[in-house]
């Protein structure tokens, strides 16, 4: 079949397709976190001291205390089971832009030959998945290798639901044995603890007693381009890399403004309802959803969220959307830059710090100029992102690179939340 009676016939296809007919809404309310392992869920089922040790490491960043971990891990593994879920995954960032996953199964077996169901606080703490082949997949001395995950308390566990059945998912850390960040969680978290230690000591400094817990929270915008699949399945280059290699400009480009914020179209919306209902059952805020700039672009914004979270949230938000997007006939491109001479997908990030005694630390209130504590902050903030800069674009210029061979120089767009 030629190029042309190809399209011809996805055409046909697009224009007899069936609408996927929209679900009807659940009540936010019913359906909000039921698939997240979270501090109600927690309080319902552990016992009250476990209870109260858990959340002071959840809210606080303290050390886990290990003494717990099986009573947690117990807990955990009877709300997934009675979920439907036999399988748990530790679920990883390593240093090529995806989430990884080693599944595990609960089951155990016994000495004389029959299995139960097991899940152990020393499994859910640390993982062992053979970290030989990152980050891109090539040929290593295995001797060599050990990447260790361990859950990340601060994170709460999920159940990812799919079509082929749940899974338990269990955020972590990746870590070599040598205990050197393997990805860009642990820096996060390293950078959440730094901020908290200085910040604290400043707000005492400005004359504070009682000073709570500072923690950094950030809020990603989305972007994203909807292609239907029988156009994207046509083209290898979008199949294989997630953007357009070849091709010529489309006569429609970004030359008319009857795409932006304007009304999103009946199909798309009923996709963006069945994104939803599943980001509002794992706990993930979305908040915004528009037409974006370009035609077929798209996007979707959670509210903001403690840092850590935000961050798990965003790739989760990711992997939500292709996965939807297959259900509904599309091919779902996350890809900065897939098409050129029109925009590309920015993801840029709000970002801010504060605590539960003193708010929003970069709030100017009605005088800016005489609040010596937004003065400071911000300065710092300021002198930080000066002094940094270089370090933070070559983070955001390797993750250019590693996406789209270094074609797109995005420049790093960080916005401060006040
Ligand atoms: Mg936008």
């Amino acid at each position: 079949m030629s190029g042309n009676e190809a399209r011809v016939q996805a055409v046909h296809q697009i224009t007899n397709r069936e609408l996927m007919p929209p679900k009807a809404p659940e009540r936010l309310e019913k359906i909000w976190a039921e698939n997240v392992f979270n501090l109600s869920k927690m309080q319902a089922s552990l016992p009250k001291s476990v209870f109260k040790s858990i959340k002071k490491t959840i809210t606080t960043g303290e050390k886990l205390d290990p003494s717990i971990a099986d009573a947690v891990a117990t807990a955990m593994r009877d709300w997934a089971t009675a979920k439907g879920a036999l399988y748990y995954a530790h679920v990883f960032y390593p240093m090529t832009n995806l989430t990884a996953e080693k599944h595990d199964g609960f089951i155990s077996v016994q000495g004389d030959g029959s299995v139960i169901s097991e899940f152990s606080g020393k499994v859910l703490v640390q993982g062992e998945p053979d970290g030989s082949s990152f980050p891109n997949g090539g040929i290593r001395d295995t001797f060599e290798a050990r990447g260790y995950t361990g859950w990340d308390v601060t994170s709460p566990a999920y159940i990812m639901e799919t079509d082929n059945g749940s899974t338990l998912c269990i955020p972590t850390v990746f870590v070599s044995w040598t205990g050197e960040a393997l990805d860009k969680k642990v820096p996060l978290l390293r950078s959440i603890a730094a901020m908290d230690k200085t910040a604290n000591k400043v707000l005492k400094l400005l004359g504070h007693k009682d000073v709570a817990h500072v923690n950094s929270s950030c809020g990603a915008e989305q972007e994203y381009f909807l292609i239907d699949a029988n156009f994207a399945s046509q083209r290898p280059d979008l199949m294989l890399a997630g953007r357009t290699l070849f091709g010529k400009a489309p006569a429609k480009g970004q030359e008319f403004d009857d795409h932006y914020f304007g009304a999103i179209p009946e199909r798309v919306q009923v996709f963006m309802q069945d994104v939803e209902e599943t980001l509002y059952k794992l706990g993930i805020p979305a908040k915004t959803r528009h037409n974006e700039v370009a035609p077929g672009q798209f996007e979707i914004a959670p509210y903001f969220e403690a840092a850590n979270v935000a961050s798990d949230h965003q790739q989760m938000i990711m992997t939500v959307l292709r996965h939807t997007a297959k259900k509904h006939g599309f091919a779902c491109l996350l890809h900065e830059k897939p098409f050129a001479g029109i925009n590309g997908s920015g993801k840029h990030v709000n970002w801010s710090v504060g605590n539960g005694t003193q708010g929003n630390l970069l709030d100017p209130g009605d005088s800016p100029h005489e609040n010596a504590q937004f003065l400071v902050f911000c300065g710092a903030v300021i002198r930080g992102v000066h002094k940094y800069g270089p370090l933070m674009r070559a983070r955001s210029q390797r993750q250019a690179m590693t996406t789209d061979s270094g074609l797109t120089k995005r420049p790093l767009r960080l916005c401060l939340c006040i």
